[in-house]
């Protein structure tokens, strides 16, 4: 079978915009509330929880204590950790990112969160609580960490 060139009129090029952007993560309404809310009740301290995603949508959010118990940092308990992941196993998803709350700052990664960043593959959720709540996606990166594109 000869190999035919196709048409260059059927070859479509995405623009540059759209190979350029960055990964998304679909966080849909119901569980972009449910997060906010967790970390809201949580107040004044940090809250956090763990997330199962299938491809690269978010399917569940699992809130859990903060067993730091604290306004400025946060661990999720291993056995809530444990919990998540068996469960999201148990439905053929992956356990694949967190969740927290800067009670008194923006959604963007701190230092420490950065530090403490260690699974290549999570994508780590910041809800800012310091005005209207806001909810960035994050991953380790290039550049320490990236940000993740977050659509419903
Ligand atoms: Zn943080």
């Amino acid at each position: 079978m000869t190999r035919v060139a196709r048409p260059a009129a059927t070859q479509i090029a995405c623009p540059p915009s759209w190979t350029m952007t960055r990964p998304v993560v679909h966080l849909p309404d119901d569980l972009r509330h449910e997060i906010i809310d967790h970390c809201v009740a949580g107040l004044p301290n940090e809250a956090c929880g763990l997330l199962a995603l299938h491809g690269d949508r978010v399917v569940k959010a699992y809130p859990t204590g903060n067993s730091d118990a604290s306004a400025v940092s946060y661990t999720v308990p291993v056995q809530e950790h444990y919990q998540a992941l068996t469960d999201a196993e148990s439905n053929g998803w992956r356990l694949g990112g967190v969740f927290h709350s800067h009670p008194r700052g923006s959604a963007r990664m701190s230092s420490l969160d950065m530090e403490r960043a260690v699974e290549p593959d999570w994508v780590y959720l910041v809800v800012g609580l310091e005005g209207e709540p806001e909810i960035r996606a994050w991953r380790l990166g290039r550049h320490v960490v990236d940000e993740i594109d977050l659509s419903s």
